[in-house]
């Protein structure tokens, strides 16, 4: 008898968010997509959630400006061609235009016919598509699939809102910027920080270190400098970069004096330079405010940003009200001539669970509203920063009550850490958070390295930083249902049960760790590896289960020397970069390492051979005298080998690494060794 299963989960609407039909998705828990509307991707709101605000940014026109718009069903054709000739009814000095929406909602605006746009937010108001929306929308294709034909007016309509910015100041558009969007109805983003102090690092560092950030993924990066020469670093940085740059601009404005000199001037010219310079997105701690002050001191660990504590010192020496607050509208003044981005900073987040969601973080995040919402008047696109350290029951609280009171602009978030007692880790600490906080609504992740709260990050913390965040990421946009966002993921499953090793690590976001890994163990292309061993492998069971057959499955065979299936095959040796991932692990000696890189067929029998006649080299004691990671040695050798064997061989070369391989567990376990699963 058929028994259907008791309970499966509910349908909520997502889309299923792999386009390929023949996958097992029975449900999933986030809403229906709902971009060019409030919620956009979303998680359902736990009971007691705020609800998103019902203003966007056409709520905060600048002065002179005006909209109407007609959702899509009110709209005819008659009323289409009314509004759009109706410039009889305008007042003086003004003009109109009317667009349609991707939704197919039609907009009317009026605006001073003397105005120019400059800000990616000013073309959206005008319904303008920019060059920089339509690559935007390129590399974005879920845009494609729920508005075929209207992508980049979808993404158009999102900037519009204010829910979507596209950080590209227009001098960094001059270099190698390559546009890129913030915000919820996009994938999730990751940003990398870095940046020389004054005890470590210089410029050609960090510009090693922006490339590096880059080919592990993130999508901004912010130069957080406080040392060395902040103006060429900045510089180099910007040149050199392919993604948006951003910056705390007070950090270089106090440089070789105290903070209590900082004035207006100062600030004026130093946020012009860095404009001018090419700077994608500013980080202004403009929240923090004299009555927020008394917030603070009852907490654990007080202000923990850096901007914050400079300027809550600045308000107190001067007895006034922050600077950044008062010159708020100069500043988007400034802004706005280079397409900035205001990424308004967070100076009150929480520096530990204990001081999280308290007065002050709130406090502040009302101020941030208000904010956002005098920057939209001036045209300036708006992100804001959030916390930092959260215990998990908090997070979705804290990603929608900042959509309610900033409106919907892009959420930016630094993890957060959902423990504080695990220094060295952090990078996964604030991964967990940072999971959550995207799925519940942030639209960029600020990264979290291992050595936070320790030191700078040097190369690998911020390869490990990035790593994390863009699991986070990818984690997010597949539980949001984001069209397309798990093929890949569905690829590598196949993959994987095809036991097509080389597709395996191929999809793998870090092939070199992948491929590493596996030969450090068992390094033969095999219808099994050495995690569970040739008897106890459920891919290879699975298989004979479901298909009476073993191998690998078809379409997946290894095809070999005159397209014979299981024929020796040659592959790609160990790069040096995969031999540096084995070396710096420390499991196998420099000599294994190097007999891996340079092996040849004739090469694994003679190693079989060795190792069953008693000669296997002892790991411990025998390191080359060459070092396995000098490439130039072994060239000739790489260029020409293969590293297919039979399964009986594989075998064999598994039994040999007995220290790995988990074959003897049936005895430990009662179970006789003749004994098969199947
Ligand atoms: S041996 Fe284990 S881990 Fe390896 S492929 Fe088979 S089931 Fe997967």
């Amino acid at each position: 008898m058929n028994t259907p299963p008791r309970l499966l989960p509910p349908l909520n609407g997502a889309r299923n968010p792999g386009t390929t039909p023949a996958v097992t998705t029975p449900g999933s828990f986030a809403l229906a997509p709902d971009v060019g509307g409030p919620l956009m991707f979303a998680s359902p709101d736990t009971p007691g959630m705020p609800a998103p605000s019902d203003k966007t940014a056409w709520d905060f026109l600048p002065d002179g400006w005006s909209v109407q718009r007609w959702q899509s069903g009110e709209v005819t054709k008659w009323q289409s061609a009314q509004t759009a000739n109706h410039s009889a009814t305008l007042p003086l000095g003004h003009s109109a235009t009317s667009f349609h929406s991707a939704r197919g909602d039609l907009f009317r605006v009026t605006y001073p016919s003397s105005f120019t746009p400059i800000t990616q937010l000013e073309h959206a108001r005008l319904g303008i598509v920019t060059p920089q929306m339509r690559r935007v929308a390129e590399r974005e294709p879920h845009f494609e699939t729920l508005f075929p034909g209207k992508a980049a007016e979808a993404v158009r309509d999102e900037v519009a809102a204010g829910r979507m910015v596209i950080p590209a100041n227009i001098n960094h558009l001059k270099h190698n910027l390559d546009p890129m969007c913030i915000g919820r109805a996009s994938r999730t983003k990751v940003n990398a920080n870095m940046g020389a102090s004054p005890v470590s690092s210089g410029t050609d560092e960090e510009v090693e270190k922006l490339k590096w950030a880059e080919r592990w993924g993130a999508d901004t990066v912010m130069d957080l400098s406080t040392g060395g020469d902040l103006d060429a670093c900045r510089d180099a940085i910007i040149r050199n970069s392919t993604v948006p740059i951003g910056t705390v601009p007070i950090y270089s404005m106090i440089i070789g004096k105290k903070i209590e000199e900082l004035d207006w001037p100062t600030i004026e010219a130093s946020l012009h330079h860095q404009a001018r310079q090419g700077v994608d997105y500013f980080t202004i701690h403009a929240g923090v405010r004299r009555a927020h002050l008394k917030h603070v001191k009852n907490r654990l660990i007080g202000i923990v940003s850096r901007g914050g504590s400079l300027l809550a010192k600045w308000m107190l020496v001067h007895n006034q009200e922050n600077i950044m607050y008062t010159r708020w509208e100069e500043i988007c003044g400034i802004l706005r001539q280079y397409d900035v981005t205001f990424s308004i900073g967070d100076g009150l987040r929480p520096g530990g669970l204990a001081d999280a969601t308290d007065a002050a973080q709130i406090a502040e995040l009302e101020t941030l509203g208000e904010l956002t919402e005098r920057a939209w008047r001036k045209g300036v696109q708006v992100m804001i920063e959030g916390p930092g350290h959260v215990p998990f029951d908090q997070i979705e609280w804290n990603a929608k009550v900042q959509r309610t009171l900033c409106h919907g602009a892009p959420f930016y978030v630094l993890g957060p850490l959902v423990t504080d007692m695990f220094p060295g880790y952090d990078h996964i600490t604030s991964c967990i958070g940072a999971t959550a906080m995207a799925y519940h609504g942030a639209a960029m992740l600020c990264y979290v390295t291992p050595k936070e709260h320790l030191g700078l990050p040097k190369k690998d913390d911020v390869k490990q930083g990035c790593i994390a965040y863009k699991i986070a990421a990818h984690a997010a946009d597949v539980a949001l249902g984001i069209p397309g966002t798990r093929d890949r993921d569905d690829e590598l499953t196949k993959a994987r049960a095809a036991l097509n090793w080389e597709k395996h690590f191929e999809l793998s976001f870090d092939p070199d760790t992948a491929r590493a890994y596996h030969d450090e163990d068992l390094d033969v292309d095999t219808d099994f590896c050495a995690m569970c061993g040739h008897d106890w492998c459920s891919v290879r069971i699975s298989k004979e289960i479901q298909e009476f057959a073993s191998g690998k499955a078809e379409g997946f065979e290894r095809v070999g020397a005159n397209g014979r299936a299981g024929a020796p095959v040659k592959s790609a040796a160990l790069t040096p970069e995969q031999q540096e991932i084995l070396a710096k692990r420390g499991v196998l000696s420099l000599d294994e390492i190097h007999k891996l890189a340079s092996k040849t067929k004739k090469a694994m029998t003679g190693r079989v051979a060795e190792r069953q006649s008693g000669k296997a080299t002892d790991a411990a004691s025998s390191h080359s005298a060459t070092s396995p990671l000098d490439h130039s040695a072994t060239s000739a050798k790489l260029s020409c080998h293969s590293d297919y064997v039979d399964p009986d061989t594989a075998k064999q070369l598994q039994e040999q690494r007995t220290a790995v391989v988990q074959l003897d567990v049936r005895p430990a376990l009662g179970i006789a060794k003749e004994d098969r699963v199947v």
